[in-house]
């Protein structure tokens, strides 16, 4: 019997069959089956997994994988989590990084020209201009500057915003200032009028914006959360808005989610609730690039470049 691909962790049949048809389509030369569908013989047999959110212990039934595709960019909940070290692909898209820069860019025109001031002002019928505020005189700070953080980067420059920029390790990117490491965060912070949050979650990333790093940006900055809800702490960023330091939030992850609905987020006036909207997976970009990854693995017999388990991205 030929080999087939496993298709892991859809949430529900309808989520099953409208992947199952993408994917295959977009690979016309394997054959893809839901695990729940496969037989033993093919669960033996897999070498590849493409997961969405999958069960460990589905993952774990299969003895064979070489390795595992994640159809989301972020994996920090699949690092670490399965019987044995396997490879884990996440997915570096150029849709998703054309998506997230268009919402880092959207939502950054939403708090530069003072849309959450002008929504409240409309519910109090209160006429008031705000004083106009250019992007050449806005500086973002993006955390992170990868796959997304990077496109995001170039959006933002493209628009006149002067854009800081920092990651883990040193980067150089023309018209931008760019920093890394604990110094680089700090030296940035004091700068950012607005500050993007788009590193992935990991140990180290965790509650990377609390009290002190939000106490470091300047008085009535903005901050935008496109990451993961963890890397900012819920009660430091609340702390923040209340005592004006902080003049806005655009959050689109959060600790839970759905954001149960005794959160305190939701209520907030100077909190913009979206529902993990930023960079969605495009399922026809998506497919594209996993059938390419499983091109290259059918011709050379090596698995694509997976995430660094050490450093948890
Ligand atoms: P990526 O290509 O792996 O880039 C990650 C960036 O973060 C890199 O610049 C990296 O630094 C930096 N970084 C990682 N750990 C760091 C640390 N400890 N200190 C400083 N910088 C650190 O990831 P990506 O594709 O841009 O995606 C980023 C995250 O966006 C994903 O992990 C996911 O959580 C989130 N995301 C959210 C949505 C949504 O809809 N809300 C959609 C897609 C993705 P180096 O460059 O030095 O390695």
């Amino acid at each position: 019997m030929a080999e087939v691909v496993a298709l892991v962790g859809c949430k529900g049949p309808a989520q099953e069959a409208e992947y199952l048809q993408i994917l295959s389509a977009a690979m016309p030369g394997e054959r893809l089956v839901p695990f729940r569908r496969m037989t033993d013989a093919e669960r033996a047999g897999a070498q590849v997994a493409i997961v969405a959110n999958p069960d460990p212990a589905e993952v774990a039934a299969l003895p064979g994988l070489v390795w595992v595709q994640s159809l989301w960019a972020g994996v920090e909940k699949l690092v670490g989590v399965f019987d044995r070290p396997l490879p884990i692909i996440r997915l570096v898209d150029r849709e998703m990084a054309r998506t997230m820069a268009e919402a880092v860019l959207a939502w950054t025109y939403y708090l530069q020209r003072d849309m959450p001031a002008y929504a409240s002002q409309q519910r109090e019928r209160l006429w008031q201009p705000h004083p106009y505020r250019k992007p050449t005189d806005t500086t973002v700070g993006l955390l992170g500057l990868g796959a997304l953080g990077s496109a995001a980067a170039e959006r933002l420059t493209d628009a006149g915003f002067f854009v800081r920029a920092w990651s883990r390790t040193p980067k150089t990117l023309t018209g931008i200032d760019t920093g890394h490491g604990a110094d680089g965060l700090l030296a940035m912070l004091g700068h950012c009028d607005i500050l993007v949050c788009i590193v992935p979650l990991t140990p180290e990333t965790r509650g990377l914006v609390n009290a002190a790093r939000l106490a470091a940006l300047k008085p009535g900055a903005a901050l935008i959360n496109f990451a993961r809800g963890p890397i900012v702490v819920t009660e430091d960023l609340i702390a923040a808005l209340d005592s004006g330091h902080l003049s806005h939030a655009v959050l689109d992850v959060f600790d839970v989610e759905p954001l149960p609905a005794q959160s305190p987020l939701w209520a907030h006036p100077a909190v913009t609730v979206l529902p993990h909207i930023s960079g969605p997976t495009d399922m026809d970009s998506a497919a594209a690039t996993v059938a390419a990854n499983l091109r290259e693995y059918r011709t050379t017999g090596q698995p694509p470049q997976g995430v660094d388990a050490g450093r948890g991205y």
